[in-house]
């Protein structure tokens, strides 16, 4: 698969890319297989916006290493990151954070953390979020350094659960029917009220619609908390899962691209866009 740039010269390519497993290593969360290519589509100044389940925290060591300036989407849809001034017309949203304007779409961390905790009372259940466990219990569960890991603590719109396989069936039902949803994201599940990777994807799109005109958009995931997200792109991407192939995602025009994360990531760019990175 590969765009006709011939019919679509006039369309400006809008990235929206996951990050664990998808741009960055899936064990070592390193981008250092994608940071030549990534450098050339900052140069070429096409925005690549951040679609992931990483707090705003996190995401800013990479934004700032990479040089990248354009808006982010946080913690699954959780909220939407816009540098001022970054959009020149007006578009609503609901805080100023430092330099950014802040679209909101969940609901706040602590809040969920006291509905989670209604449950674990309710119904004797032992409930683990990253909000209960040290840095180091957080570093060891995923991989992360030591300060990484305090940076995944900064949680502002999704707790981020680990449970044991025997607790799921009963505990996701639980957490449903309290009014929040769910999703899984590598080997984490993601809580919040309601929001997904989709909203903040498709609310960005038209944000950009309006600065650029005519626009195609690219999505790469690797898991099902991205199929909200590859569902609003013209071109849907889904990278390898280390060792056992794609997620099992069911989405009309997915492109399931040959390549472990990172390395299906910079497959699927070159192949759908004329930047090379070499
Ligand atoms: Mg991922």
């Amino acid at each position: 698969m590969s765009l006709n740039n011939k019919h679509s010269s006039a369309a400006k390519t809008v990235i929206f890319t996951d990050l664990d497993g998808s741009l960055l290593d899936p064990f070592t969360y390193s981008e250092a297989v994608t940071s030549t290519l990534v450098a050339s589509i900052v140069d070429k100044g096409i925005p690549l916006i951040f679609c992931s389940s990483k707090t705003r925290a996190e995401q800013e060591v990479y934004r700032r290493r990479m040089g990248i300036a354009d808006p982010f989407i946080v913690e699954n849809g959780g909220a939407i990151f816009i540098k001022r001034g970054y959009f020149p017309f007006a578009y609503q949203y609901q805080r100023v954070f430092g330099d950014y304007h802040v679209i909101e779409l969940g609901i706040a961390y602590p809040e969920i953390r006291e509905r989670l905790k209604e449950i674990s009372r309710q119904h004797k259940l032992t409930i683990t979020g990253f909000g209960d466990m040290t840095p180091a219990e957080i570093a060891k569960l995923t991989g992360l350094d030591l300060a990484s890991a305090k940076l995944a603590q900064e949680r502002e719109y999704e707790e981020s659960l680990h449970l044991e396989d025997r607790d799921i069936d009963s505990i996701l039902p639980k957490i449903a029917a309290a009014g929040l949803t769910w999703n899984r994201g590598g080997k984490l599940y993601g809580v919040s009220g309601g929001n997904d990777k989709g909203r903040a994807t498709q609310m960005l799109t038209r944000l950009f619609r309006q600065k650029l005109g005519r626009i195609k958009t690219i999505g790469i995931g690797d898991s099902s908390n991205d199929l909200p997200m590859l569902a609003e792109v013209d071109f849907p991407v889904l990278v390898q899962k280390p060792g056992h192939g794609w997620e099992e995602i069911d989405l009309p025009r997915l492109y399931r691209v040959k390549g472990e994360g990172p390395r299906g990531w910079t497959r699927a760019i070159r192949e759908l866009t004329s930047i090379s990175g070499s």
